[in-house]
């Protein structure tokens, strides 16, 4: 990656502030500010480079038409669909822009207006996302959920052969930081002889990894796994929040839906794959006995993600005392089982188009160890074994005024860690009609 080794000029940026956003990360997201509509902006630092204003004072001149275009839109999606050549030549620009120690933008007379303060910027869902898939590609999850489910049978027999996943619901994804109403649903509870209309008394999260597709396929025309790693434009964190109890009583025989379309949380900003090649590993991770993958989800060259990803709680209680969130717990990227590129060439080896903007998530990534489950149905093993929060009061769900952020860091090109854009959501009471 060029350029990642020289400094930028932004003060934030200094390799001892620690803050994982210099400029060998440069990750992309949608914003709106005072006096200013939703935009693209690009953070470094403790500030954002605000590519509209960027490309009309011709900072982006030595671009194609076309591609600068793509930075004066509001949402990613034109900007994905031109592709990895195209992104390399607006991060290189962007990082010449930073780091020259004297030059264009650092002696812009405008530069007040083109970057702006970090915390003046509100985040937004960063593309149009058509369609939003969610995969289930942590062994250690899909083992840990089938034993609670059917302890007999945890992981069914075509989970090591094909990435299970489900079609989710782009309508509901909402930013960082939206509030997140919990949902009325249809529930059996253990006891009853009927099901019941209300609440949900389940309320979960799931801590994952989204990827955001770039340019799509045509329909009836898959993608080879090369094809698949080369369209992944990059990662964000993602929150799959999911009400248990709805989703039990709902799941068979077609899986999951109103258990969790209601509401899926994605981070404001995106790192772009680019600025990972210090965290991919060697994929996909195969036990002895495991089977090897089919052809179409083999490739020498795939890879998987080093990616350390943390959930932690704050209650509404604990808000009120003045008490800091708490770690739930911690696990890594690099413990799954299905590959990005895996599970998009899966996605579209039946023909399915993908399109520029489209999202996939990896599903709950879980570890092998307890501190590493990423989800409170793992975590609290369904409610019998409840998790003790400091402010004196239990889990076994999330319950109203309960914020959930997901964080995560990884290995950067120039020697530091990389700090992904957080991930967070606060519950609010079920609507009163439905209480
Ligand atoms: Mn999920």
């Amino acid at each position: 990656m060029s350029g990642a080794a020289s400094e930028s000029w932004i003060p934030s940026t200094r390799a001892d502030s620690g803050r994982g956003f210099g400029l060998d990360h440069l990750p992309i997201g949608s914003f709106a500010a005072e006096g200013r509509g939703r935009r693209l902006g690009i953070r470094i630092g403790d500030e954002v480079l605000d590519l509209s204003r960027a490309e009309e004072a011709g900072l982006f001149s030595s671009l194609g038409e076309h591609e600068r275009m793509t930075l004066r839109e509001p949402v990613l999606n034109a900007l994905l669909a031109l592709g990895s050549h195209a992104w390399s030549r607006v991060w290189d620009r962007t990082r010449e822009l930073l780091s020259a120690p004297c030059g264009t933008l650092r002696e812009h007379p405008d530069r007040g207006s083109i970057m702006l303060p970090v915390w003046g910027v509100s985040m937004r869902v960063p593309a149009h996302i058509g369609d939003y898939t969610d995969f289930y590609a942590s062994l250690h999850h899909a083992t840990n959920v089938g034993s609670m489910f059917r302890p007999d049978n945890p992981l069914l027999p075509n989970w090591k052969h094909v990435p299970i996943g489900y079609h989710g619901r782009g309508s509901s994804i909402v930013p960082t930081g939206t509030p997140v109403r919990r949902p009325s649903g249809q529930r059996k509870p253990p006891d009853a002889t009927e099901p019941l209309f209300g609440p949900s008394q389940s309320m979960d999260h799931e801590l994952e990894l989204g990827f955001l597709v770039g340019p799509g396929n045509a329909q009836g025309q898959p993608l080879t796994m090369d094809e698949a790693s080369q369209r992944i434009f990059g990662v964000m964190l993602v929150n799959d929040w999911s009400a248990r109890d709805i989703q039990a009583w709902e799941y068979q025989p077609l899986g999951p839906f109103l258990a969790k379309n209601f509401a899926t949380s994605v981070a404001g900003w995106v790192t772009p794959i680019s600025a990972l090649n210090a965290a991919k590993r060697p994929g996909p991770p195969r036990s002895a006995g495991d089977p090897a993958p089919m052809p179409y989800l083999s490739s020498p060259s795939d890879w998987g993600l080093d990616i350390d990803v943390q959930v932690w709680i704050q209650s509404a209680l604990m808000r009120e005392k003045g008490m800091a969130a708490v770690q739930l717990s911690s696990g890594n990227y690099g413990d799954m089982f299905w590959t990005p590129s895996q599970m998009l060439a899966h996605h579209a080896s039946g023909g399915c188009n993908m399109q520029p903007g489209d999202l996939f998530a990896s599903g709950t990534i879980s570890g092998p160890t307890k501190g590493s489950r990423g989800c409170m149905l793992e975590l609290t093993w369904r409610g019998a074994e409840p998790m003790a929060l400091p402010d004196g009061t239990e889990r076994k769900f999330l319950l109203d005024g309960d914020e959930v952020t997901l964080r995560g860091s990884a290995p950067g090109c120039a020697g530091g860690r990389l700090s992904l854009g957080e991930c967070t959501g606060r519950i609010e009471p079920a609507c009163a009609a439905n209480g």
